[in-house]
């Protein structure tokens, strides 16, 4: 895995790369390249053992143009501020490209959470949430889950905010428990909107997804609910990985039977049905149909690029390319529904989570997935007029045209203050 590309610098090249064919003015370019506002922090928290232990925190508010911030919360030691202020950007164009009334934002804690007790990350959890109350509200930013956390921190951050403000605002927060304002289908959004773009890519490509062979190269939340949603659609999971290594089955295995092993032992390896060991690079590298990234950033770059065998790969991570591996790609003619719209499902579930919240109105599980269905098929519709009409063979860029166009429009429409 390289670590060489800085992921704030890959979001600004990739918003150069798109504003070649816009006509936007380089001022108005200029503003849509930084965050309007990084919170940086450090928490001192008590551990179990009674002593203190300082933690460095931050939550970058990128855009706000189309709405209140938006964005996830990770938890990993490989957390920066150019990590966070990269993600923050990220969701912006996301939350443009799919179309929903909301910013972009992230924030995260560097830590390794696997280190702590639960009671000593609920300690850690609400010393950010309370940090962090000021600049959040459901009007103003609602953080959400990223790498490393769930519903348990959702539901601890919504109460210390509720708590410290006397309100009752489960707005302010989404990818929540059921019982404390969650919504049905949040948790396979991600995964399920992977799969739904990755679809209408084989569909535009008039390629087969049934028998179609299939390797996760990361089997967390989003990985391996992706495997599980690709294999009841037809198609054949091969290969999967998490950070301890990979197996490999050529004829395919069962993913979720892979996941419940997952889940006994901490890995995928050993997993019975799929007795090949591969490394993480050897999942990338795979001859495959569709490549599904759903670790972290820069999971392939330039050099790694060259050996991707893949037609198509769908991002379930964020930035699991870097700007040299995205044009190896493009020039090899490997189809990459690009990050920001394949998993757009989490937020795309978390607005819907965020409306349902502020009308005290819940929905079936199968409404939450036939909107998103259609957002989804929207957003990618939206990426093939661009890459047509733009003659373009990126189809990230073709991405970017549209939500880029989307926030300046935003922007320039609301005139300037002051
Ligand atoms: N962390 C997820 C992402 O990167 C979800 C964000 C959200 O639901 O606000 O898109």
């Amino acid at each position: 895995m390289s670590e060489t590309a800085n992921p704030f610098e890959s979001l600004q090249s990739q918003i150069d790369e798109a504003a070649a064919y816009l006509d936007i003015g380089d001022d108005v370019i200029e503003r849509l390249k930084h965050p309007e506002r990084v919170l940086e922090t450090n928490l001192t928290v008590e551990l179990d053992d009674g002593s203190l232990e300082r933690f460095k925190a931050f939550r970058s508010q990128f855009n706000g143009d189309r709405g209140p911030y938006k964005g996830g919360i990770r938890y990993h030691p490989q957390v920066s501020r150019d990590e966070v202020k990269a993600l923050s950007g990220w969701m912006t164009y996301k939350t443009a490209i799919v179309d929903i009334p909301l910013g972009g934002g992230k924030g995260g804690i560097i830590i390794d959470p696997d280190d702590y007790s639960e009671s000593e990350l609920e300690r850690i959890t609400r010393a950010f949430a309370k940090e962090l109350t000021p600049m959040i509200g459901e009007d103003r930013d609602i953080p959400a889950p990223d790498v490393n956390t769930g519903q348990r921190e959702m539901n601890w951050i919504k109460d210390t905010y509720e708590t410290l403000e006397n309100t009752t605002e489960p707005g302010v927060i989404t990818g929540k428990d059921l019982n404390s304002g969650g919504s049905e289908g949040r948790v396979e959004a991600t995964g399920r909107s992977t799969v739904i773009a990755a679809r209408e890519a084989f569909d535009y490509l008039d390629k087969d997804l049934q028998g179609a062979t299939v390797a996760v190269q990361g089997y967390g939340n989003a990985g391996w609910i992706a495997a599980k949603l690709i294999d009841e659609m037809g198609a054949t999971v091969v290969a999967a990985s998490d950070s301890s290594g990979g197996i490999y089955n050529p004829d395919g295995f069962d993913p979720v039977a892979a996941k419940e092993h997952k889940n006994e032992t901490g890995s995928v390896v050993g997993f019975h049905d799929a007795e090949a060991e591969i490394t993480n690079e050897d999942v990338l590298t795979l001859d495959v149909d569709l490549l599904i990234p759903a670790a972290l950033e820069n999971a392939i770059d330039g050099d790694l690029a060259e050996d991707v065998q893949a037609d198509v790969i769908s991002e379930a991570a964020n930035g699991p390319l870097t700007p040299e591996a995205d044009a190896v790609l493009a020039d090899e003619d490997v189809f990459v529904v690009p990050d920001i719209l394949a998993n757009a499902g989490g937020v795309t579930v978390s607005y819907f989570e965020w409306v349902q919240n502020r009308q005290r109105f819940y929905w079936s599980e199968e409404r939450v997935n036939e909107e998103l269905e259609n957002i989804i098929v929207d957003g990618f519709d939206a990426l093939v007029e661009a890459l047509e009409a733009n003659a373009l063979d990126n189809p990230r860029t073709a991405t970017y045209v549209v939500a880029i166009q989307r926030v300046a429009d935003a922007y320039e429409e609301a005139g300037s203050f002051p």
